[in-house]
């Protein structure tokens, strides 16, 4: 019954999710204006913004003006629902709880810094503040149940680690190898991982990049790999992991 709950909330947060990816980057309002069509800009009545069954019921295409619906949308939603099912079958209901936020957040950073290379500030304090303060009322909730100290030290450490790598690539190569974004984000994700996870975090992150890198077509001009993306998928992954392959072995 819960995963149902959970993957039903994921579904919503999935469609709160796309909402924030269109209208943050542009600067527009996220609770208080109507959704509208994206071609003709009419609103979009509640029963065409049902999560996966409106997009199933009007096969792909807007109602209003019969255009193409991007995937995008159902595939965040889908993304969203399955990935909280995930936390809510493996994780204690607090800590699930907990997770699905920081998650969340996490994939709006990841799916707008894929997209228009940016990672917004907010989103980074939310995960530095909110870390840190965990850590220090409540360690039960994160799903490391790291120290303050610990989590407070990996945060200034990443910080310090970023920053130095920024700085030393500017004044070596005159190039911006990471945006202040990225040194903000891997404080943030650290203050939640601890410092043994962080370790971790650099190796999948970059073993990401050097993929992306490899796959992507690299002609075309201000090619930049998505950084903050490999580290937000990076963190998901790291997060699961553990519990998901204890729960494995326990079944086998
Ligand atoms: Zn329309």
């Amino acid at each position: 019954m819960i995963w149902i709950t959970f993957f039903l909330a994921g579904l919503l947060l999935g469609s709160f999710a796309n909402v924030c990816i269109i209208r943050i980057p542009k600067d527009e309002d996220i609770f208080l204006s109507r959704s509208k069509c994206f071609s003709c800009r009419k609103n979009i009545p509640w029963f065409n913004n049902i999560p996966i069954l409106s997009y199933i019921h009007l096969r792909g295409r807007s109602d209003c003006c019969d255009k193409k619906i991007s995937l995008q949308y159902l595939i965040i939603e889908i993304f969203m629902g399955c990935l909280l099912l995930l936390t809510g079958a493996i994780f204690a209901l607090p800590q699930a709880i907990t997770i699905s936020l920081v998650f969340f957040i996490v994939t709006l950073i990841i799916v707008i810094d894929y997209y228009h290379r940016i990672i917004f500030d907010v989103m980074n304090y939310i995960l530095i503040i909110s870390g840190v303060l965990i850590s220090l009322i409540y360690p039960e909730l994160n799903p490391e149940n790291i120290s303050f100290k610990n989590s407070i030290l990996t945060g200034l450490i990443g910080f310090g680690l970023f920053f130095s790598l920024k700085t030393l690539f500017k004044k070596i190569k005159g190039i911006d190898a990471l945006g202040m974004g990225d040194v903000y984000l891997i404080a943030g994700l650290g203050v939640w991982l601890g410092f043994e996870k962080f370790l971790y975090i650099l190796s999948i992150s970059s073993i990401i990049g050097i993929f992306y890198y490899l796959l992507v077509d690299k002609k075309s001009e201000n090619f930049e790999i998505p950084y903050g993306s490999a580290l937000g998928i990076s963190f998901i992954i790291l997060i699961l992991s553990k519990k998901l392959i204890q729960q494995v072995i326990t079944l086998l």
